[in-house]
């Protein structure tokens, strides 16, 4: 078992302002804890059950992240200690995100995910669509959310010019909206980057990695 030494290699080649997300999505627990015992404390993962077994049974100064596609059903079974959820992309969730954090007397930070990859399969908003909603009415109502960033994923292509031209089009985005000055946005965390592709994105400014395969192997 090499978690450990992945995990400790990894870490030492990311600049000290960007973030460590460990997807543990899919693998059990023990492989976990080997993370946790190497100082690891940020796990995503994309399936809410999932994610509140593994929080039921590991140590409680860990922070979940839910970096998977969110159905509005299910953010109650989180909402009592998810940490940061991603891929947040309308206004139907946020205000589901809202009710649930009010329930439990808490503020629940997101990320609002920014469509960047030709591909049409993966979900988030454009900037159109992410401008019209940070200006909405509705939006600036919510008191139990708090924006703190967006995240974003590129094409899965061998391309690096394409994959580099993605993510400097997310951080741009990010600058503009970092400066609007919007009661419940405070954004500081660019979520972008995987094993693939998380070198070429702290290149173009990401402050946040989610690392699954290089840590704990293929799933
Ligand atoms: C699975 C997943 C990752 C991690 O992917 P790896 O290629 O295993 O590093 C990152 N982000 C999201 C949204 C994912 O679903």
């Amino acid at each position: 078992m090499f978690l450990k030494e992945n995990l400790i290699s990894i870490k030492s080649t990311l600049p000290e302002h960007v973030t460590l997300l460990a997807v543990s999505k899919t693998k059990p627990v023990s492989d976990l804890m080997e993370a946790y015992d190497a100082g690891q404390r940020i796990f995503g993962e994309n399936k809410i059950q999932e994610m509140v077994e593994k929080w039921e049974q590991m140590p409680k100064d860990i922070q979940w992240h839910m970096i998977g596609h969110v159905q509005t059903n299910k953010v109650k079974f989180m909402a009592q200690f998810v940490s940061l959820i991603h891929g947040v992309d309308s206004l139907k969730l946020l205000e589901e995100i809202n009710k649930q954090a009010q329930k439990n007397n808490r503020i629940i930070n997101c990320l609002l995910q920014v469509h960047i990859a030709e591909e049409e399969t993966k979900f988030g908003l454009n900037e159109d669509e992410l401008n019209d909603l940070l200006q909405s009415e509705n939006f600036k109502k919510l008191q139990n959310i708090r924006i703190v960033g967006l995240m974003g994923m590129a094409t899965f292509t061998d391309n690096q010019t394409q994959i580099k031209k993605e993510f400097s089009h997310l951080k741009s985005i990010f600058d503009n909206i970092k400066v609007l000055p919007i009661v419940n946005c405070q954004l500081s965390i660019l979520s972008m980057g995987m094993s693939g592709d998380y070198k070429l994105a702290i290149e173009c400014g990401s402050t946040m990695v989610r690392i699954g395969s290089s840590i704990f192997g293929n799933r």
